[in-house]
């Protein structure tokens, strides 16, 4: 599989089964994946320093997908290839209720990077059109009822709408956007639970609501499936990632962000002549330095 066979960019039918989950014919072939992924973090690592340097170019990373699809460790692996000066990570978890007195977009907005940054962000607006469509919380806003008479098709279609709009704008303003689903399996998602119930130092991770998502499987792939045919763009695609084999993911997600990051192709700022002049000064006095 090619990363390029899981981008969706909005130019045909998007039909969310036609996606695998696992990583098929490739999963024999683990070490040469992992050799692939360790070259493209160093790579990774490159290009950052120069988009940092350059500070003309913002990238937004996006993470969604069902519980125990591997977001978490995405982020550590992806983190592990960059300076963490000139990268964030912002989770979006159940809003406060001073974000839900704010437009959903707000608190995406609030935690853009400066240009010349990477933000990841863990889960993201998107959530305002998935748990908010699976779950109906739309019904629980304090908003007039202009903004909520319609049916639940007018009502998403509108933010699908909204939400393309916000991108164009982002891509118009400087910054580039990754959003990636990483497509797990109800079976492995099964297996990874099980692992958490089972496995002292994973109890954590897991918390007894987490089998009432999974128990909404099909409304949540409904909602994915809908969000992702409506909100893929050219400048702002979707790529629907195979999650059940962790370390197949992230080659393919480091082929993601190495790409993303060679398009924005950063360079080292140059010199003008006068700085370089005032450089050989320096030189020369250090040089001479007693
Ligand atoms: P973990 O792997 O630690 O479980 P997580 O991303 O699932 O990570 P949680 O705190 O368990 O973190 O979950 C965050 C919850 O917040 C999710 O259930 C998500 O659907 C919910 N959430 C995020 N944004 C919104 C939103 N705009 N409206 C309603 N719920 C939201
Ligand atoms: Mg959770």
């Amino acid at each position: 599989m090619l990363l390029e066979d899981c981008r969706y960019d909005g130019s045909h039918r998007f039909d969310l089964s036609k996606y695998p989950t696992s990583a098929k014919t490739d999963k024999a072939k683990k070490a040469e994946y992992a050799e692939l992924t360790a070259k493209n973090t160093q790579l990774m690592a490159e290009l950052q320093e120069k988009l940092y340097a350059e500070g003309h170019e913002g990238v937004v990373i996006m993470l969604q997908a069902m519980d125990a699809a591997g977001k978490d460790s995405t982020i550590k692996h992806v983190m592990s290839g960059v300076n963490p000066q000139g990268v964030s990570v912002y989770s979006f978890k159940t809003p406060s209720k001073e974000e839900l007195g704010h437009d959903y977009l707000w608190r995406a907005v609030k935690n853009l990077p400066q240009r010349g940054n990477i933000a990841i962000f863990n889960r993201s607006y998107y959530e305002d059109v998935l748990v908010v469509r699976v779950k109906d919380l739309r019904k629980t806003y304090a908003m007039p009822s202009r903004c909520l008479d319609e049916s639940d098709d007018e009502f998403f279609d509108r933010r699908y709408r909204q939400i393309r709009d916000f991108e164009e704008y982002l891509w118009e303003n400087g910054y580039r956007l990754l959003k990636i689903f990483l497509n797990v399996g109800m079976e492995e998602q099964k297996e990874r639970f099980l692992a958490r119930i089972d496995e002292p130092a994973k109890n954590w991770k897991f918390s007894p609501g987490d089998l009432d998502e999974r128990a909404l499987w099909p409304q949540y792939m409904d909602a994915f499936e809908k969000a992702i045919a409506n909100t893929s763009t050219k400048h702002a695609p979707w790529y629907v990632i195979p999650a059940d084999q962790k370390w197949y993911a992230r080659w393919l997600v480091s082929e993601a962000v190495v790409g993303i990051l060679k398009d924005c192709d950063p360079q080292f700022p140059e010199m003008s002549p006068e700085d370089r002049a005032k450089m050989a000064e320096c030189r020369e006095r250090l040089v001479n330095w007693k």
